[in-house]
């Protein structure tokens, strides 16, 4: 499948020539290696990869929290590469929504202080309301005042989803959100954030390992295709 390269003004994500290399002092390690990608503001991707293929590593340099080794990336208008970590942190709290594959939610928070948790480093004023709103979206309207432990295996990724969505984010990123759940719960789950990415205006990069999950997306990618690093052996020298 060729990859299509769009470029302009509607693009959210953009990038040319990205490399990640990872430098223990001794050893590089080039974990990924893309010519170029794009993505439209809307779109709901899935990127579908082998463990160890670099996914994460891929969501962490698009959310800011990976330095670029070289290369170009612009997200949400804003070149990442050269970027310092303060306005990385500061780009992320703005724009960026991120839904981790343990879900990090904090255990000693409820659900709604987990989400509103999701507005602190955020531009805007933490709203409670506003907060509650997010949870009723993702169909928690009722366990607001529960621990995370105190919750279902398939009622935690949807606070994940509601805390992700918290700062109104322009691009919500999502690593391996369903690998852990039964088929049923897996597809309730991404219903969920198909619908919500949709009603929030919000473009959606998902990447999994699990082919069953890229069937209920209109855009994939198959890492391997797209990201040279994988195409050799892995870990040669830049
Ligand atoms: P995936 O999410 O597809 O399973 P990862 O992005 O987690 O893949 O990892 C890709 C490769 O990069 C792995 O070989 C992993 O060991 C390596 N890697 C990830 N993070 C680091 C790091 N901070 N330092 C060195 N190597 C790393
Ligand atoms: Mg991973």
């Amino acid at each position: 499948m060729a990859i299509v390269v769009k470029k302009g003004q509607s693009m959210i994500i953009e990038l040319d020539f990205l490399e990640i290399i990872f430098d223990s002092g001794k050893e590089h390690f080039k974990v990924l290696d893309i010519p170029h990608w794009g993505v439209e503001e809307g779109d709901q991707v899935a990127i579908f990869g082998p463990s160890g293929s670099g996914k994460s590593t891929f969501l962490h340099t698009l959310a800011g929290l990976l330095p670029v080794s070289r290369g170009r990336l612009t997200v949400c208008g804003h070149p990442l590469e050269g970027m310092s970590e303060v306005k990385r942190d500061q780009f992320r709290a703005q724009f960026i929504g991120y839904i981790y594959q343990n879900f990090n939610l904090l255990q000693g928070f409820t659900a709604l202080e987990n989400v509103l948790l999701g507005m602190t480093f955020s531009p805007r004023k933490s709203d409670p309301a506003e907060a509650k709103r997010l949870l009723e979206e993702v169909g928690l309207s009722h366990p607001l005042k529960y621990h995370p432990s105190q919750m279902s295996a398939c009622e935690q990724p949807r606070v994940a989803v509601g805390r992700a969505l918290a700062n109104r984010p322009k691009l919500l990123l999502a690593d391996e959100t369903t690998a852990s759940f039964h088929p049923v719960n897996k597809e309730d789950v991404l219903r969920i954030l198909l619908d919500i990415c949709n009603t929030h205006g919000c473009t959606l990069v998902l990447v999994t390992h699990e082919r069953e999950v890229i069937g209920l997306f209109q855009k994939t990618v198959t890492f391997l295709e797209f990201n040279r690093a994988c195409q050799g052996p892995l870990g040669g020298q830049p």
